[in-house]
């Protein structure tokens, strides 16, 4: 068997066969999983990049009977049943996981990217820590007004839980945190605004949370633009509805594109890119290969599409590894997949976040001890969980960052 991508979807399968005469392969770009949704916090320099990433080889050490191999995928041959790396080699499957998740998207302006750095993987992390940290260091030095007003201006694009997570934690740095670091610029005068097209931040939410963090991210600062489509993003900023904002430092956190695990598999997809599976996970006509995650579309939670987070991506990966232990004891019948939401959850800044779990809406510090409390128990390892704990309680008490290391050579155009 081969599962390619071990993020929260792949890891689920492999770990939910532990135990079971199965060999596995298990494939990634990356030698190592990461927990997504504490990433902003390493963008924004509260964590370092050890503290949420695993190297998966030693995730699966224990565990004979698996394969870690490191290596780009980017064909499936489901004729010969065979799935091809970048760089020529093939590996033969029996059955076939692909759980590659998705990316971020600019609707059409790929050309944005280097202007408007995406939140998906710790080089995307550290490229936005570095940007936002150098900004900061280039206004102490700029003395033209205008520049060092652009210089301090930091645009987040796109209002839904990354967007609120990185602008709440950028106002807090600026207004918070750096005043007493520098001598010549006031970090306190720095503009965060984000922009979002839509009529409200968090979409996904209920009516009255969404207020909620819309108040409470002004409360830290934060500028909202709703309702103005950003038409424009360059090395001198954005130009939003029909205004132009200079600022050298924007951050993409709208839209999502699935990877091409459906083009690869030839499997229909919809308009992001996202395999449409069968009501098992199963590719139509394949019954061998199964797609899961961010990659995957389906309508399991009570006739509406599975939303695109990590607790699915899980549940996905239990279900397909639930389903293989009974094939391999003869029953081959299909098993439904059912979606399970268990909530949202997003923060505001380090003392307020909102969670919806549909019986019960919370918001506030209540919130956000909970939401910590959960993304603790979800990390993996007990020093990584020690770890977060004490670098979490050290800002909330001194409001100190440990991680305002500028690292890392830039690739992309420079701020400035
Ligand atoms: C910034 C951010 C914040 C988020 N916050 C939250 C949150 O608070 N709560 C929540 O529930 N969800 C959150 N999510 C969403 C959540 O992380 C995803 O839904 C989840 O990771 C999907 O799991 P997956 O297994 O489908 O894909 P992923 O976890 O993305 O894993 C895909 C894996 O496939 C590998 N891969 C991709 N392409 C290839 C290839 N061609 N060859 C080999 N390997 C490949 C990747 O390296 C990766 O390891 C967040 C996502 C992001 C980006």
């Amino acid at each position: 068997m081969v599962i390619v991508g071990a993020g929260f979807g792949g890891l689920a399968a492999a770990q939910g066969l532990a135990g079971a005469q199965v060999r596995i392969t298990i494939i990634d770009q990356r030698n190592h999983h990461l927990f997504q949704p504490l990433l902003y916090q390493v963008g924004t320099a509260s964590l370092a990049p050890s503290e949420i990433a695993w190297p998966i080889r030693h995730l699966v050490r224990k565990r004979k009977e698996v394969t870690t191999l490191l290596g780009v995928v980017t064909a499936v041959d489901t004729q010969n049943r065979t799935v091809s790396f970048e760089d020529g080699g093939t590996v033969k499957y029996d059955t076939l996981v692909l759980a590659t998740g998705a990316r971020h998207a600019y609707f059409g302006h790929d050309e944005w990217e280097p202007y408007a750095p995406g939140l998906k993987t710790l080089e995307d992390a550290t490229t936005i820590r570095r940007r936002v940290l150098l900004s900061f260091e280039r206004a102490e030095c700029e003395t033209d007004p205008a520049r060092r007003a652009a210089l301090l201006t930091f645009v987040i694009v796109g209002g839904g839980p990354t967007g609120v997570e990185l602008s709440g934690a950028i106002a807090e740095l600026a207004h918070q945190n750096l005043p007493e670091e520098y001598r010549h610029i006031d970090t306190r005068k720095a503009r965060v605004v984000l922009i979002e097209a839509g009529p409200r931040i968090l979409p996904s939410f209920t009516e009255d949370l969404s207020a909620y963090a819309h108040v409470s991210l002004e409360r830290l600062g934060v500028e909202i633009q709703l309702g103005q489509a950003v038409r424009e993003c360059s090395d001198q900023g954005v130009i939003y509805g029909d205004q132009p904002l200079a600022a050298k430092v924007i951050l993409w956190a709208a839209g999502v594109r699935a990877s091409a695990a459906a083009a690869w598999a030839g499997l229909p997809a919809d308009n992001a890119g996202r395999a449409r599976v069968e009501p098992d996970l199963t590719a139509p006509g394949h019954p061998e290969i199964f797609v899961i995650g961010d990659t995957a579309t389906i309508n399991a939670w009570h006739g509406k599409p599975v939303p695109g987070i990590a607790p699915a991506a899980k549940q996905q990966g239990t279900h397909v590894a639930r389903t293989i232990r009974m094939r391999l004891h003869g029953n081959t019948a299909q098993r439904l997949f059912r979606y399970r939401h268990s909530g949202n959850l997003a923060t505001i800044g380090k003392r307020a976040a909102v969670i919806d779990f549909g019986w019960i809406k919370v918001r506030g510090w209540l919130a956000w001890w909970l939401w910590g409390l959960a993304h603790i128990y979800f990390l993996i390892g007990v020093r990584n969980r020690l770890a977060v704990a004490l670098s979490w309680l050290w800002i909330y008490a001194t409001g100190s960052r440990s991680a305002h290391l500028i690292t890392q050579g830039e690739q992309r155009p420079r701020p400035g």
